[in-house]
């Protein structure tokens, strides 16, 4: 069989969405079954910031999956000069020009004069030359058509007449996505492009910049369908549970995880769910996937992790369990350690990094409460600091103590109490910003915004004070 070189090239956004732990896993599935090379791309040209951060997360998730790859992490940052070159030869080739419209300024102009007949929507040359603010925008053909085969989805034609000229430099000198995923799959020989169904759009543009940049036979795609909820809706960060770290966390078996997520979009036909690694790199054909949209089905995922448990041994599941328990609370040990006078205590100041949702204490609560009228405020201020800041026991310190100062509140230890009922449950425990740098900014945004909207209810149903 030739060798196959695929890849997988993650934007950092400060997760690993279960859509893109799909894409690494179908593409380490065929590099796999063909003894082919799997790369690891990290395209970071635009969020420099929290970089290691990020990618570590990748890497983390990528080998919590286990799903090795045989070639980088290369960085696109670290990438500049080739795509430079690219341009260059662009340029010498006149398959670009300046341009100062910007996409907010195309949006505006077409509102204004909508669609009179012969203009297309579309930035087109206006001879501009090159000059401060502008940009460098790809000249599209204006006849004919782009066209692949698609692996999943047959064959796909565009219209060039129908794609804009497309930017592949912003003003400020850096490259944009196209232009460097392009460039780095030619560099790195990739020969198939296996990616999300988001990218089809970008496919024709891919093709044509493939073409003028003199690359040879372009790879071939495979576009895998979207994933979306029970509602038929695609996965949304902000409705659905969509990153693996929080499947991790909550004590999803791995196997487990690469199971279902192999069953999103293709089948190894009859109703066979559960297969073993080995079955799904001997089974797994890119040709067998689906072009419909797949279920992220929770419950479904619920269900083939609890078969996973099932099989294990008695002593193999106290072992897993307990490996789960220990990496979830051990970075704590230090601090507990002060405060425990025996070991079961542990458990009591540690639950709450385990328990999906935390248990509020009901005395606590009112206590808190009483305490502080704000409460709700306080925890709606905490829930933006804590979106943007550094996500270490000094950052989220600051935050809290931020977040008090919004409602007035001054002394550190009155500004945490609702932070750490809302939290942790509890009015005591372990130190607190190391235990929520620990538990992570996402749940622990989700815990604020839960209790906040106990409190808000509660005060509703009581009507205003003093009536
Ligand atoms: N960096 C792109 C993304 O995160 C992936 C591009 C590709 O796979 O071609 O969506």
């Amino acid at each position: 069989m030739s060798t196959a070189r695929v890849r997988m090239a993650p934007s950092p956004t400060g997760y690993f969405h279960v859509g893109s732990a799909r894409t690494a896993l179908f593409n380490w599935l065929f590099a796999r079954q063909r003894g082919g090379t799997f790369v690891l791309r990290i395209e970071d040209t635009d969020a420099l910031r929290n970089r290691a951060e990020h990618t570590e997360g990748i890497e983390r998730a990528m080998q919590w999956l286990g799903l090795d790859w045989d070639e980088g992490p290369y960085f696109q940052s670290e990438r500049g000069a080739l795509y430079e070159a690219a341009i260059e030869q662009l340029l010498d080739q006149d398959l670009v020009y300046a341009c100062d419209c910007t996409p907010d300024l195309v949006a505006q102009r077409n509102k204004a004069v909508g669609r009179p007949p012969g203009y297309d929507g579309f930035c087109r040359d206006r001879h501009l030359g090159p000059g401060p603010g502008r940009l460098l925008r790809f000249r599209t053909p204006a006849t004919g058509t782009t066209s692949w085969k698609d692996i999943i989805r047959g064959e796909v034609v565009y219209e060039n007449a129908s794609i804009e000229d497309f930017s592949v430099r912003k003003s400020n000198g850096q490259p944009l996505f196209i232009l460097a995923n392009v460039v780095d799959d030619g560099d790195m020989a990739i020969t198939h492009v296996v990616r999300g169904e988001d990218h089809v759009p970008n496919t024709p543009k891919h093709l044509l910049l493939w073409e003028a940049l003199g690359l040879g036979p372009p790879p071939v795609f495979a576009h895998l369908p979207l994933l979306v909820n029970e509602s038929r809706q695609k996965l949304s960060k902000r409705r659905d549970k969509v990153a693996l770290e929080d499947y991790r966390d909550e004590g999803y078996l791995p196997e487990a995880m690469v199971n279902y997520l192999a069953l999103l979009g293709w089948s190894p036909g009859g109703d066979r769910e559960v297969l073993s690694r080995q079955e799904m790199i001997d089974e797994f054909r890119l040709e067998d996937v689906k072009s419909s949209p797949a279920f992220f089905d929770q419950q479904k995922l619920s269900s083939v992790n609890a078969a996973y448990l099932r099989s294990l041994s008695p002593g193999e599941l106290a072992e897993r369990a307990g490996q789960w328990l220990n990496t979830r609370w051990a970075p704590l040990a230090p601090l507990v350690q002060e405060r425990a006078r025996t070991l079961a205590e542990i458990y009591g100041m540690v639950d709450f990094l385990y328990l999906p949702d935390v248990k509020i204490d009901q005395a606590d609560w009112v206590k808190v409460r009483r305490q502080q009228p704000a409460f709700a405020a306080l925890l709606e201020a905490a829930e933006a600091g804590f979106a943007g800041c550094e996500w270490d026991a000094t950052g989220i310190r600051d935050a809290t103590l931020a977040a008090g100062a919004t409602v007035g509140v001054s002394a550190l230890g009155k500004a945490q109490a609702p932070v750490r009922l809302a939290v942790t449950g509890r009015t005591v425990g372990p130190p607190l910003f190391e235990s929520l740098a620990l538990l992570g900014r996402r749940r622990t945004i989700v815990r604020l915004a839960a209790a906040r909207d106990r409190a808000v209810r509660e005060d509703q149903a009581q009507g205003p004070q003093g009536r």
